[in-house]
């Protein structure tokens, strides 16, 4: 299956596009989990205020879906100023950065997502402006070139990436704070499920929200799609409560299992043992037998599957854990 047809893709699809926004914490109190990385960023944002500074750049990874767009969003609202969205691709020449630059006011915050994806020549007018607040602009050609040097308001840069290995290292030394975003316990989604039914208005119990969060794959996008998938559900063929039993039913008819595992998960655990005897297989293989591209492998399906102890990664790939052959009823030989 296509990741984007999937109703547990991680990545963004049209109709999350307004609910998300509705759904989005503004404030780091809303802001559920994630609680290492609250807990630094709140030092940080009173210090910078204190000093009236600008924060320090902050480079935020992780899988997709895991809120870092939104705590970005409750950066700019706690320290009270402005942000610019966009993201590394959208940024296709120099002079497209320098015109989102000059354009900032004191303190603002201009957040790049899929960092990873900038072009190496925008990322060498990104050096200057994160170390100095400034931009180096060369004029004329030839012998006669000149470079000036054009002062930039103090701004703060947040970048997003789902994956902080793919960043060029002279990028990665410039952030002051690197922070990694966890994979959600099923208590914090729990809790990020009963806000989204608040504000949706969708009437939810306890068991209701509980088995939800339990098969949204750690990640709070997947969270509200469900929600809102089952709140169908539950309004058009029951009287509009969502309880464990509706929640259940409506979970296994959108083919989401127990664990929160979907097809293309477990067709990537057959594969993984019954055509390779349960690895190690090498991550180019496994794309291929279920036709997937490898990051997506890596930024999607894997951390789940990790998580849940269903794989592990070894220098020589990817293997099924005992828990795997567990989950599919299969027997286990020890002696692997
Ligand atoms: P990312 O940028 O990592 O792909 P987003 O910031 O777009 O993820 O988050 C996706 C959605 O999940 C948001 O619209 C928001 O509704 C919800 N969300 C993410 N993190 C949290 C959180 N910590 N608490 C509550 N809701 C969250």
């Amino acid at each position: 299956m296509e990741e984007e047809n999937r109703i547990v893709t991680t990545g963004f699809t049209e109709e999350d596009r307004d609910v998300e926004l509705k759904l989005r914490p503004r404030v780091i109190s809303e802001y559920i989990g994630q609680h290492k990385v609250k807990e630094n960023l709140k030092i940080f944002i009173e210090a910078a205020k204190k000093r009236g500074e600008p924060l320090d750049h902050v480079l935020l990874y992780g899988p997709p879906g895991l809120g870092k767009t939104t705590l970005a969003g409750v950066i700019a609202n706690e320290m009270g100023v402005n942000i610019r969205i966009t993201s590394g691709p959208a940024i296709e020449k120099p002079g497209d950065l320098a015109a989102l630059l000059t354009n900032l006011q004191p303190n603002d915050i201009l957040f790049i997502d899929e960092i990873h994806r900038l072009s190496r020549s925008v990322e060498e007018v990104l050096y200057p402006a994160m170390e100095d607040f400034a931009l180096d602009i060369i004029i004329g050609k030839g012998p006669s070139a000149k470079s000036i040097r054009l002062d930039l308001p103090k701004f703060t840069l947040i970048g997003a990436t789902t994956r902080a290995g793919n960043l060029s290292n002279p990028l990665r030394d410039r952030f002051g704070v690197i922070s990694r975003l966890e994979v959600y316990s099923d208590e914090d989604l729990q809790q990020i499920v009963t806000r989204s039914s608040g504000i949706l208005g969708a009437d939810i119990d306890t068991r209701g929200s509980k088995e939800i969060a339990s098969r949204s794959r750690g990640t709070p996008r997947i969270a509200n799609r469900l929600l809102r998938r089952v709140r169908d559900f539950a309004q058009v063929e029951h009287d509009g409560i969502i309880t464990a039993e509706i929640a259940d039913g409506a979970l296994d008819r959108l083919e989401i299992d127990r664990s929160g595992l979907d097809k293309t998960d477990k067709t990537m655990l057959q594969a993984l043992i019954h055509s390779f005897g349960g690895g190690p297989v090498g991550l180019e293989t496994l794309a291929a037998i279920i036709g997937e591209d490898s990051t997506t492998i890596e930024d999607v399906y894997e951390p789940f599957l990790l998580q849940k102890g269903l794989i592990s990664r070894t220098p020589r790939g990817r293997i099924a854990t005992k828990n795997a052959y567990d989950y599919l009823g299969l027997p286990y030989d020890i002696n692997k």
